[in-house]
């Protein structure tokens, strides 16, 4: 049951068994499993005036096209698990993504593969020729011995492929030297010296057919789960049963009041406009490399879903500006240079002094998760702890094994 607003009735309720700070995948995974397979009593609060966090979706009334608002959400794993779990909730499409790159106004299969390869260097290499010329230009540096993202893109791709589509694009997404910024970054996005253009490698790939938005009321609409929107978790926790033991997915260093500093993050900001076309860019994301063009990409959501015949007269689109996240601003991506890493470290020594409090998700662990990682983390999190709590009064005396 989702609520707009904290009523009192809810907080003379004092028979929740178990309190959510926040309704995105992690939280909504953790008080799914709870009430359904331990029957267990669960507030949700969720600051926002939607559940579903960031992969939260809405069918836009202009267009009548599905615009995921905080961004296009791509769903792949690897997880028999968790890919089962989310098909319970509604069937997947098999949309598979692939993201193309404009440079220099000519536009580029993204992740780099041999057909992009071809293209910037106006060659028609064969596989080996092609790894063979990247290792001319990779220079000193191995993957092995790459420690921060540019000398890692480097190793991987040879300088002048990192100039074209990374570094400016990067420079703009993460306003951070690279060289300052974790190489792991960059390995999300796979190099390939074949014509395999599809941007995920996974064994599960699609999109929700019935919308993100039905996946998230549907793991809420249960009798033992009550959602409280537009409900900070720091303003009522002081009415809570003390007892009570508590998930929390918000900031970290904000539970601690960031006592020991502000963890740094980017956030985006989300120019949309309506076009009267059937169709904008033929694609539903094109990055843009360069600097000199402001914003990272352009999201043109009907593509995700061509199987729903949407009306052809306009199109709805997002351009994405990157940028620090001021205290006010939607925390969206973890920077984790070093000093955020250092700092981290000392908020999660606190956090494992915390009774009966269990830090998860991407903002409370400060991580770079995908949505199959913040489920695989929630299940982790329930098997772990929470049902050995429940069922075997096992104690929650740290805040959880990040
Ligand atoms: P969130 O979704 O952030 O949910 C946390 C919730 O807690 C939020 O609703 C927040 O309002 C609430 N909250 C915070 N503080 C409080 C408080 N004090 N009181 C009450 N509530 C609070 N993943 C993919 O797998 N594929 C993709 O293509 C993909 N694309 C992405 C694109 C963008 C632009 C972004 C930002 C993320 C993308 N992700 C993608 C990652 C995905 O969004 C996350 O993995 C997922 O949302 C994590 O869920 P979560 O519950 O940990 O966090
Ligand atoms: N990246 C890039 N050029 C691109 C796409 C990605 O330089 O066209 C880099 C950039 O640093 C980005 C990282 O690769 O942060 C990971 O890309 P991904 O698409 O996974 O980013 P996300 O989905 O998190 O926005």
């Amino acid at each position: 049951m989702v609520k707009n607003t904290l009523e009192d009735e809810d907080m003379t309720l004092l028979s929740y068994n178990l309190v959510v700070a926040g309704a995105g995948f992690f939280g909504l995974t953790i008080a799914h499993q709870a009430a359904t397979r331990l029957g267990l009593k669960v507030l949700v609060i969720e600051r926002r005036g939607h559940i579903g966090g960031n992969a939260h979706s809405v069918i836009d009334p202009a267009t009548g096209i599905e615009a995921h608002v905080y961004g296009s959400h791509l769903f792949h794993c690897n997880s028999e698990e968790i890919w089962r779990y989310l098909n319970g909730f509604t069937p997947f499409t098999d949309y598979r993504h692939h993201v193309l790159t404009t440079h220099q106004g000519k536009v580029y299969s993204m992740p780099i593969n041999l057909g992009t390869i071809n293209s910037f260097f106006g060659k028609e290499f064969s596989s080996e020729e092609a790894q063979a010329l990247i290792a001319s230009q990779r220079g000193e540096i191995t993957v092995d011995a790459a420690h921060n993202l540019e000398e890692k893109a480097i190793a991987l791709i040879g300088r002048p492929l990192y100039e074209a589509f990374i570094r400016g694009y990067t420079a703009k997404q993460w306003q951070t030297d690279p060289r300052e910024l974790p190489a792991d970054i960059i390995t999300r996005l796979p190099v390939r010296f074949t014509h395999n253009t599809r941007y995920f490698d996974d064994r599960f790939e699609g999109l929700p057919s019935e919308g993100y938005y039905t996946i998230f009321k549907r793991m809420a609409d249960h009798p033992n789960i009550h959602v409280m929107l537009n409900t900070d978790f720091f303003e009522v926790r002081p009415q809570l049963h003390a007892g009570v033991p508590i998930v929390y997915t918000g900031p970290i260093d904000r539970y601690f009041d960031y006592r020991l500093g502000a963890l740094a993050w980017r956030t985006l900001d989300f120019e949309r406009e309506i076009v009267p076309t059937g169709d904008f860019q033929g694609t539903s994301v094109m990055n843009y490399a360069d600097e000199e063009i402001p914003y990272t990409r352009i999201h043109e959501f009907r593509h995700l879903h061509p199987e729903r015949n949407y009306q052809r007269e306009k199109t709805i689109i997002f351009r994405e500006y990157s940028r620090f996240a001021g205290k006010e601003d939607e925390p969206y991506y973890p920077v984790n240079t070093n000093r955020d890493k250092d700092l981290f470290e000392a908020y999660r020594k606190l956090a494992q002094r915390e009774k009966n409090v269990l830090f998860g998700g991407r903002l409370g662990t400060y991580r770079y998760f995908d949505m199959h990682q913040a489920i695989g983390a929630a299940f982790k999190l329930f098997e772990n702890r929470l049902a050995p709590h429940f069922t075997q009064k096992q104690p929650l005396d740290n805040g959880g094994d990040f």
